[in-house]
């Protein structure tokens, strides 16, 4: 059964919406039936249930995040530390989970005060070993040979049994990283967090990779589909000419409308396959994720400023969607009322 609500889960937070002139349209669906093929099952139910059955409790799992840079997303973007924060309060409620948080510097303290609001409190080390509900925040340095160091210390101190990415860029085939429209950037100026989950792979850990464009870890899983569907698949704006899908693989890759609904997808298939509603966050806490995140200097991708939306989608549209995963959650543990 979870693997049916997975399909309509999967479906839900596959909802193109689109401003004219913006992000290409008609791709989320042909990115999403591109991962369905390669991988099989309902992604959703997929990444759930692999990591139901790789973490116990006092597991430390990695959740790496941040996308955006200077000077249009300053300290990085709505989506992403929402998606983070979704799952380290499911992994941290249903599965007794530690959950370790990394991105770039600049975008710790929105994503920090998302995990607060989701109440995920951040503190220090020793208080970390001693509680539930709490995680640890890393910056990760910027730059590839601090991101390769990076990768190996994190691993040989946490020695983590999975590594979530949500909304994490990795490098197309010249090493360069882009966004979506094709602009070119430094592996000086972002996180290089490929290394850690290239190295978890190596090691046989559980990699999920959520994004909702192609350049994000997770979609090399499916890069001749990437290069083909988007519209700067072939060919980048800039010199390298590599294109915007990236090289970096996961175990799972979920692909989404909006990365952050990937994650609350699989946050819902958690509360559903731990027949424990309380797993996915209720419509109150997601307000107050994204009002803390924006509060914290966190800006809207498409508005490029610190407004209650996410990649162009309202936060009423953030309440209606998490309305509708409860119910598919709430009705996938509910009977048939008896008829008298
Ligand atoms: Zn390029």
């Amino acid at each position: 059964m979870p693997e049916i609500i997975g399909e309509y889960v999967d479906r839900l937070v596959n909802l193109e919406m689109r401003v004219q002139g913006g992000l290409p349209r008609g791709v989320t669906h042909k990115l999403y039936e591109a991962a369905r093929k390669k991988q099989g099952p309902p992604l959703t139910f997929l990444a759930a249930q692999k990591l139901i059955d790789a973490l116990k409790p006092g597991d430390n799992v990695i959740i790496a995040t941040g996308a955006g840079v200077p000077p249009w997303l300053p300290k990085g973007e709505t989506d992403g530390p929402l998606g983070a924060a979704s799952l380290a309060r499911a992994l941290d409620i249903g599965l007794g989970v530690k959950p370790i948080v990394v991105g770039e510097e600049r975008t710790m303290a929105p994503t920090e005060a998302s995990f607060e609001a989701a109440g995920v409190t951040i503190v220090d080390e020793k208080m970390f070993n001693e509680r539930s509900h709490v995680a640890l925040a890393i910056p990760y340095p910027l730059g590839e040979s601090a991101g390769e160091a990076t990768a190996h210390e994190l691993m040989e101190r946490f020695k983590p049994k999975a590594v979530i990415t949500v909304e994490k860029h990795g490098p197309s085939a010249s090493g360069m990283y882009h966004s979506i429209m094709g602009v070119g950037r430094s592996p000086d100026l972002v996180a290089n967090v490929k290394f850690l989950t290239d190295l978890a792979q190596e090691q046989d850990i559980l990699t999920i990779g959520i994004g909702d464009g192609g350049n994000e870890i997770g979609f090399g899983l499916i890069y001749d589909d990437v290069r083909r569907i988007q519209a700067y698949g072939p060919k980048c704006q800039c010199p390298c000419g590599a294109g915007v899908a990236t090289v970096s693989k996961a175990d799972v890759l979920v692909a989404t409308a909006v990365s952050n609904w990937g994650a609350y997808g699989i946050s819902a298939m958690l509360a559903l396959m731990l027949e424990n509603r309380r797993v996915l966050q209720d419509t109150e806490t997601e307000y107050r994720m994204l009002d803390a995140c924006i509060r914290a200097g966190a800006m809207d991708g498409l508005y490029t400023s610190q407004v209650m939306y996410v990649d162009g989608t309202s936060s009423a549209v953030q309440a209606a969607l998490i309305t509708i995963l409860h119910h598919i959650v709430d009705n996938g543990l509910s009977q048939q009322p008896r008829h008298w």
